[in-house]
């Protein structure tokens, strides 16, 4: 395996790896930029099959939550950490207390917080060893955990592009949601208080029973999720889902979700765009549970309380940049998710500065 040659290293600043003996802890931490400010983006723990898959996820996702920051137009760079879990093995307070240690030991220039397999509580362990964990629970500045407000940038995200591609509310809009987890529960309420029909899927058979009970949604089984006679269908699990092949069965003409990298190449996308589908790019469309954390580290810094009209300011912000690519994607005849990286990096790109040495 070569870091630096591999093609999801490309731009990056720095890759860590992290190795505790005594809570089994293996980590990577992946520094895509810190440009805009100290990288930022959270922490996912999964069972991966072997140490290049946990790499790359950590890579991809890194520079992801660069572009996704950088979008949502909060001062903060874009990383990735990436926790790889030992099948069948329950997670401990002593893995993340050394979780925390190894965050600490890049000196602030990643915040982690939460993703797929971390809690807030599971944090809660890690802030005893550093300051530089976010999306926790029980100070004044705690923005607990980013679900919601990922779920409500979503769920506006649906709306705008319902209105756009079927000149309609969100009354009676079938929307086919991958995933029953925090973002896919979360977003299924929602849509379900605003009319939608809902078709839901998950590995976990019982995580569909209860969000069918809670939001009438009909259940499928994993696999017919693309062939279900929807409007939109709204990626929540995890990446790599939109193949040409997963195109070729999708009924809707919207595909607007949580999930990060959802496409499983460029080719993907730029097939969505040849066949006259609507793609709300993941990084921008997602973006309201990074805020949600900004706003947390904004707090702390600031030793302040968390602003919720500061979130809800970025948020609605992020709904007109997401205005923007759609139209810039109608108008430049060019795949929304070109035109979002686009947007990304010329905001990168204006904030680099040459370095300056510390002067002792
Ligand atoms: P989660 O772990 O709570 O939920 C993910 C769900 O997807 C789980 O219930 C899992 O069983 C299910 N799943 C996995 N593979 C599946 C498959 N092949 N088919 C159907 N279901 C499958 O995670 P989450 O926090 O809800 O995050 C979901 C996605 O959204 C992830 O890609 C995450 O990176 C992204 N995301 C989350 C947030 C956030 O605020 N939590 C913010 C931005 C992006």
């Amino acid at each position: 395996m070569s870091v630096f040659e591999s093609l999801a290293f490309a731009g990056h600043e720095a890759f860590h790896a992290f190795h505790d003996a005594e809570s089994g802890l293996k980590c990577f931490i992946a520094v895509h930029s810190t440009a805009r400010g100290p990288a930022a983006g959270g922490c996912r723990m999964w069972v991966y099959e072997n140490e290049q898959a946990a790499i790359d996820d950590a890579l991809r996702l890194s520079r992801a939550m660069s572009f996704k920051n950088a979008v949502a137009d909060i001062d903060l760079g874009g990383g990735k950490s990436v926790i790889m879990a030992e099948p069948g093995a329950p997670k401990s307070p002593a893995l993340f207390e050394a979780f925390g240690r190894a965050v600490e030991a890049l000196g602030g220039r990643y915040w982690a917080a939460e993703d797929v397999g971390v809690s807030p509580s599971d944090l809660a362990h890690s802030r005893r060893w550093t300051r530089y964990v976010a999306g926790l629970e029980g100070h004044p500045a705690a923005s607990g955990d980013p679900s919601p407000v990922t779920a409500e940038g979503i769920r506006r995200g649906i709306a705008l592009c319902v209105r756009r591609v079927l000149c309609s509310d969100m009354q009676g809009v079938t929307v086919a949601i991958q995933g029953a987890g925090h973002v896919g529960g979360y977003l299924a309420a929602k849509l379900a208080s605003d009319g939608a029909r809902l078709v839901i899927t998950d590995i976990n058979r019982q995580a569909t029973v209860d969000l069918a009970a809670r939001t009438g949604a009909r259940i499928v089984a994993p696999d017919e999720i693309f062939d279900v006679d929807a409007d939109v269908f709204a990626p929540c699990a995890l990446g790599g889902v939109i193949t040409v092949d997963v195109l070729d069965r999708l009924k809707g003409r919207i595909i607007a979700g949580g999930a990060n990298n959802q496409l499983a190449d460029d080719a993907a996308g730029r097939a969505m765009f040849d066949r006259g589908m609507t793609y709300a790019p993941d990084f921008v469309i997602n973006g309201g549970g990074i805020i949600n954390v900004a706003a947390e580290i904004r707090a702390l810094e600031r030793a302040e309380a968390l602003d919720p009209a500061w979130v809800e300011m970025k948020v609605s912000r992020l709904m007109q940049t997401l205005e923007e690519i759609l139209d810039r994607s109608v108008a430049e005849r060019r795949p929304t998710h070109e035109i979002a990286i686009e947007v990304a990096k010329t905001r990168i790109g204006a904030a680099k500065k040459p370095p300056v040495p510390p002067g002792f």
